[in-house]
């Protein structure tokens, strides 16, 4: 069997046919997989939604129909694998891989790490979605060339990666740099899922602002109200959509400006559906960032937006086995 490309990528770079790793990204809408060549391009991508009532069996049958499709396509036999690698929704249990996804119902405390493991047979590792989200910008998307960044993304919830001096940090459990729960308006913000009020997610995440937005008279045409079509909306000039983005904006500015004081950050990249809103949504942010960030060094802080779109958590994923060095915990 080909060994772990953990150890062994550099010098395989300089062999005829590096070994590829597979993939994974599971989200509650959607999963998505590839094969991911040595330098991290991906091939062969294919995405199919999350069962939304499914139970754990199904929900694993789903996706290893996936993933066989994905191999096929790339035509790898599942024998020349050499890793793979996966983000998942959190909570899990880290780095066991166990995973109880908030959006998937279907898995408690599934074996998610050690299922894939005897499926494959190959060296397997699982990450918070989040944190894969970050690596991806990090290896090669927005941050590339930083030692000292923050990936936050902003969809039906607000997560987030940290890495510092070039390498990820996962904290006590893998829930470093979730930035989703930094508090921004402890009096009259929102509750927030975790059960306490005024958390960045609480504002910022999707279905908040849509029904912050809902709440102020704005009318989505779709039965659901997407931040993309908030974001759309604005752009065409709904006031209600604007003020929604400048709220979302504020809320961004203030949370990354205590991040930059916490941790000395060069760049932060903010990525999900609400970013494609450009200047409406950075624009309020960049403005609540510089009011904030008061202090020599967070003033040098770059705030841009993420690169990668969504590959970045498939590319994360990948980094995770591909250069473990930087991006998984030293064993
Ligand atoms: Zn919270």
């Amino acid at each position: 069997m080909t060994p772990p490309l953990d150890s062994t990528w550099r010098s395989a770079r300089s062999a005829p046919r590096p070994a590829p790793v597979l993939a994974v990204d599971i989200g509650g809408t959607k999963m998505a997989a590839a094969v991911a060549a040595a330098d991290g391009r991906l091939t062969g991508r294919t995405q199919v939604e999350t069962p939304s009532a499914g139970d754990a069996a199904q929900l694993w049958a789903t996706l290893t129909s996936l993933l066989d499709r994905v191999l096929a396509a790339a035509g790898v036999r599942t024998g020349e694998l050499a890793a793979v690698g996966c983000g998942c929704g959190g909570p899990m249990e880290w780095p066991a891989g166990r995973v109880s996804p908030l959006n998937i119902p279907g898995w408690r405390d599934f074996p998610l790490a050690d299922s894939l493991k005897e499926r494959f047979g190959t060296l397997v590792r699982v990450h918070n979605d989040a944190m894969c989200m970050a690596v991806g910008e990090h290896w090669h998307g927005a941050g590339r060339g930083h030692q000292n960044m923050l990936g936050i993304v902003v969809s039906t919830g607000v997560g987030g990666g940290l890495i510092l001096e070039g390498r990820l940090i996962n904290g006590a459990s893998g829930n470093a740099g979730h930035i989703g729960h930094v508090v921004v308006d402890p009096d009259n913000g929102p509750p927030c899922v975790c059960g306490g009020r005024g958390c960045l997610e609480a504002i910022a995440r999707g279905p908040g602002l849509a029904a912050w937005a809902q709440s102020q008279g704005w009318r989505p045409d779709d039965r659901e109200s997407t931040a993309r079509q908030l974001a759309a909306d604005a752009a065409g000039g709904d006031a209600v959509a604007v003020a929604a983005l400048r709220r979302a904006g504020r809320a961004l500015g203030v949370a990354i400006a205590s991040a930059a004081s916490l941790c000395d950050l060069e760049v932060v990249t903010v990525g999900g559906g609400l970013s494609q809103a450009g200047a409406l949504l950075f624009g309020p942010l960049r403005a609540a960032f510089d009011t904030h960030a008061r202090l020599a060094f967070t003033r040098k802080t770059k705030v841009v937006p993420a690169a990668l779109g969504q590959d970045a958590g498939l590319v994360g994923a990948a980094a995770l086995v591909i250069a473990g060095e930087r991006y998984w915990a030293r064993g």
